[in-house]
């Protein structure tokens, strides 16, 4: 959790951005990779009171790895440090989470398209990961997305 929450490395510029429906329906091109189905989310909250940047608390549950039980933290906030509208509306989100999946796998693709920042990786490209670049959240970003937009966060 503590990586999640320190300074980030490198700011994207943002000037393409995705919103939370575009990152989610990216998830039909990996689909292997990126099933929810273990994932819940365990708690959201505003990172500050009145703001529309949430945090996550997700467990998930799977039996095939160990340990079968991980918790991990996501962050969705504005591309726009001004933009005080809600999540689910706005024109240009940036995500984040601490699984090494999304370290590995999304953040550099997404980081590309201004849907996120550079937090978790080193910045560069994935050498053989994710070679088709495709900006999409992980597991738990994806359950995350699934709990904000029908609630209309
Ligand atoms: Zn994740």
């Amino acid at each position: 959790m503590a990586a999640l929450f320190r300074r980030t490395r490198r700011r994207s510029p943002g000037r393409k951005g995705m919103t939370l429906r575009q990152l989610y329906r990216n998830y039909k091109y990996e689909p292997d990779y990126v099933n929810s189905r273990y994932v819940r989310v365990q708690r959201v909250w505003p990172a500050v009171k009145g703001q529309p940047e949430l945090r996550f608390k997700t467990l998930t549950i799977d039996p095939k790895t160990t340990p079968p039980r991980r918790v991990h933290w996501q962050r969705i906030y504005p591309a726009d440090p001004t933009y005080e509208g809600k999540l689910s509306e706005c024109p240009r989100v940036k995500v984040t989470c601490d699984c090494e999946r999304w370290t590995y796998y999304w953040e550099y693709a997404c980081f590309k398209k201004g849907a996120a920042d550079i937090i978790m990786g080193n910045g560069k490209p994935p050498k053989e990961l994710n070679m088709r670049g495709i900006p999409a959240p992980c597991k738990h970003l994806l359950e995350d997305i699934r709990y904000v937009l029908p609630n209309k966060l």
